[in-house]
């Protein structure tokens, strides 16, 4: 370990000059730089326990911005690389630390920008090999093989082309969920609903701009009738259950927490 007060320390330019002369046609054999290199490994990783000489390198680090050529370079050593579940634990408490999206709640904004720029990397053959690699053995927890198998009922109709563009999680609005809020019945429904409150927000009581509110999610009757196609919509009888949908204007509708049963 070196001793505090030579943290830092560079030779001058002088002294460098000396020692490389000195050195000049000193050959050294191919073990003893294997020595050489073993050693100074060694004493690398003696002086990062060093609480002193860590603090020391994050103060001459900080505000250093790795160039795109650097960050290119450290990610391609990384790969396969895995960290010890020792440091594994410790980035995830740094990172729980520093707030790092846990718990962190996307914005549509945010999600389409992290899409797109998804769109561009393509993963290499290695990449999908130890992605594979890792996920092995590994078992899905209900919740999740649920919601794949929901993703898929979902995507049935959509032709391969594309499903690309339909993240297996999401649960708004899908080519098939837009395609039936354009039918006739739809309309028919939503009016029903209109006629039957009196065309007035029943929260608020206004009568500026209305919708149709379902009570139970509309994916979710979807999901649940494993509806496919427009025809096996029109044949679902809960879909068109006017006791289901409630007219609300639109800031009233926006105050109603999705995917809640508001009864
Ligand atoms: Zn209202």
């Amino acid at each position: 370990m070196p001793l505090p007060h030579l943290i830092g320390y560079k030779h001058s330019d002088a002294t460098r000059r000396k020692i490389g002369l000195a050195n000049k046609g000193h050959n050294v054999s191919r073990e003893a730089r294997l020595k050489i290199s073993n050693a100074n490994r060694k004493a690398t990783l003696l002086r990062w326990e060093d609480p002193i000489y860590r603090q020391h390198m994050s103060d001459v680090h900080k505000g250093h911005v790795h160039s795109e050529e650097q960050k290119r370079k450290q990610g391609l050593s990384n790969i396969g690389k895995h960290s010890n579940p020792e440091t594994g634990r410790k980035i995830s408490q740094t990172l729980k630390k520093m707030k790092h999206g846990v718990g962190k709640r996307l914005s549509d904004e945010t999600k389409r920008k992290i899409g797109e720029a998804q769109k561009k990397y393509k993963k290499t053959e290695l990449h999908r090999l130890h992605l594979s690699q890792s996920h092995k053995g590994k078992k899905l927890s209900q919740s999740h093989r649920q919601a794949c198998s929901d993703a898929q009922k979902r995507m049935g109709t959509i032709p391969p082309s594309r499903r690309g563009c339909i993240p297996w999680n999401y649960r708004g609005a899908t080519p098939l969920a837009e395609a039936i809020r354009k039918t006739f019945e739809y309309r028919q429904w939503r009016s029903d609903v209109f006629k039957r409150d009196g065309f007035r927000c029943q929260r608020c009581g206004i009568n500026g701009k209305i919708e149709a509110h379902h009570i139970k999610p509309f994916v979710q009757i979807l999901i649940e009738n494993r509806i496919m196609s427009i025809a096996q919509a029109i044949d679902c009888a809960e879909l068109w259950d006017i006791n289901n949908g409630v007219t609300v204007c639109s800031p009233c509708h926006k105050s109603i927490p999705r995917d809640t049963a508001n009864k």
